[in-house]
């Protein structure tokens, strides 16, 4: 048999020691502790939540630029990965992520519903 405790027997002593320390708490004390908590995870949603919408507006923006029409209530939460939204008519993607990443080929190419409307009307407008 080694001398040295086992990692199980290492992490019993730790999680021991940790529920000890814990009970040691007053009431007063817990408390504190789980208010500090959610108050730091308070401030900590309200500046991801304040970036993406800068980001958003900063998305929309360059979509708008590109002649692609994207409707501001028609982000969807994406998988794991942020949110996804759709040209209105063409249809091409854009993603981006609360981290800032912004990906999708709405955001590589002008709007071609845009373009072909625009030939169209001057079709039009000379026949
Ligand atoms: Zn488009």
């Amino acid at each position: 048999m080694a001398d040295k405790p086992s990692h199980d027997q290492e992490r019993e002593n730790v999680m021991n020691h940790l529920a000890n320390s814990v009970l040691e708490l007053s009431d007063e004390e817990l408390l504190a502790e789980a208010e500090g908590a959610a108050t730091q995870q308070a401030e900590r949603t309200r500046a991801v939540l304040l970036g993406t919408a800068r980001l958003l507006e900063t998305v929309n923006q360059q979509l708008l630029s590109l002649g692609h029409t994207i409707s501001p209530q028609r982000w969807q939460q994406h998988a794991d990965r942020g949110y996804r939204n759709h040209c209105l008519t063409c249809g091409f993607a854009v993603s981006l992520t609360p981290a800032g990443e912004i990906w999708g080929n709405a955001l590589e190419a002008r709007c071609p519903q845009a373009e072909r409307s625009t030939v169209r009307k001057r079709t039009a407008s000379a026949g």
